[in-house]
């Protein structure tokens, strides 16, 4: 099968398509032939050379992974060949202390897809049939790559970290990135009021096309509290979700209502956040970070897709073999949602 790898990674990586043999099915794993697999920013910046925590050498990359399942080894009783599904973002034991609670993202037997184990920038992955999750009717299977990550990692984030309510006001920094521009219309299928904040004026109307979402344009030094505030009343927002990280951190603290909670999901330039705790500490405020997406999560997820609810916004599809030009449009940041790449037919 053909299979990209990460050659060499840099500001203009070598990625390269080459063959390989065929995965190996372990008797617990699922074949899946691979509809499509997101290309994520987590990847660009392994790509860039920017990243490299817990990325084995060699691995074949990508996590955002919808495909159909071909065969199925011998123990496998969950999931049938022929059958639509996503993957999980890691692999599970299903018994540690962790997953009986239903946090098998972060199992501690846990291997990343992408990362530790050979992800979905190929024509076949094999997998743990544990982590498959079965696509509904009426869901793309193309779109529905998307649905672990980010979808998924927006509704933990959003209902499980920060358990927004029906009713609360929710401000999504970075509301045009691929997280966010997923992470408003899950906050307004719960029922929130959605404030987004982009720096991107050609985002805006992409943005108020998702749904009732208003849009605040920002720039790298406004601090965009003082709008936050004003579109508030004076209150701010009951839940923040920062999918930045530091670059916003401060002004996302001061957007806040009294007892307000900052969910943070993304650092994208890996400083330091810079603040003063008496912030957090007058408005009784919560700062939680949130990561990943159990598969309960993940059926949520394709759930709020087959309803309409959550519509995955596809930037473009790629051919596999296009990598390199799809990881040049994302650094240049004028994508809105997700490139996904598809790998060839055979
Ligand atoms: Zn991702
Ligand atoms: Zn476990």
């Amino acid at each position: 099968m053909k299979a990209l790898f990460l050659e060499a990674p840099g500001d203009k990586p070598d990625i390269r398509l080459r063959d390989v043999s065929m995965p190996h099915v372990g008797e617990n794993d699922a074949l899946v032939q691979i509809a499509a697999c997101g290309l994520c920013h987590h990847d660009v910046a392994v790509m860039a050379g920017l990243l490299r925590r817990g990325v084995r050498p060699d691995i074949i990359m990508g996590h955002e992974i919808s495909g159909v399942v071909q065969r199925v080894g011998a123990s496998v009783q969950t999931i049938d060949e022929g059958d639509r599904v996503v993957a999980a973002l890691t692999s599970f034991c299903g018994n540690c202390d962790r997953c009986r609670v239903g946090r098998q993202y972060r199992c501690r037997e846990g291997k990343g897809v992408g990362h530790a184990i050979h992800g979905g920038f190929a024509q076949y992955v094999a997998l743990p049939a544990t982590s498959l999750v079965p696509v509904p009717d009426g869901v793309d299977l193309v779109e529905a790559c998307v649905a672990a990550c980010p979808v998924g990692v927006g509704i933990q984030a959003i209902t499980d970290a920060a358990r927004v309510q029906q009713g609360e006001t929710v401000l999504v920094a970075g509301a045009g990135g691929g997280l966010g521009a997923h992470a408003v219309q899950v906050a307004a299928a719960q029922g929130a009021r959605v404030i987004g904040v982009t720096t991107s004026p050609d985002k805006i109307q992409a943005i108020e096309a998702l749904g009732d979402i208003e849009v605040i344009l920002s720039t790298e030094d406004l601090d965009f509290s003082e709008i936050a505030m004003a579109l508030t009343g004076d209150e701010g927002a009951d839940v923040v979700v920062n999918t930045v990280g530091s670059a916003v951190f401060a002004s996302c603290l001061a957007s806040l209502s009294q007892f307000g909670r900052m969910v943070v999901m993304g650092e994208v330039t890996g400083a330091n956040a810079n603040f003063s705790l008496t912030e957090v500490l007058f408005r009784d405020a919560t700062v939680v970070g949130s990561t990943g997406a159990s598969p309960g999560n993940i059926a949520k997820a394709l759930d709020l897709m087959s309803t309409g609810a959550v519509k995955p916004v596809i930037h473009q599809r790629m051919d596999l073999s296009n990598a390199e030009d799809a990881f040049k449009h994302v650094r240049s940041r004028q994508v809105f949602g997700r490139i996904v790449l598809i790998p060839p037919s055979d």
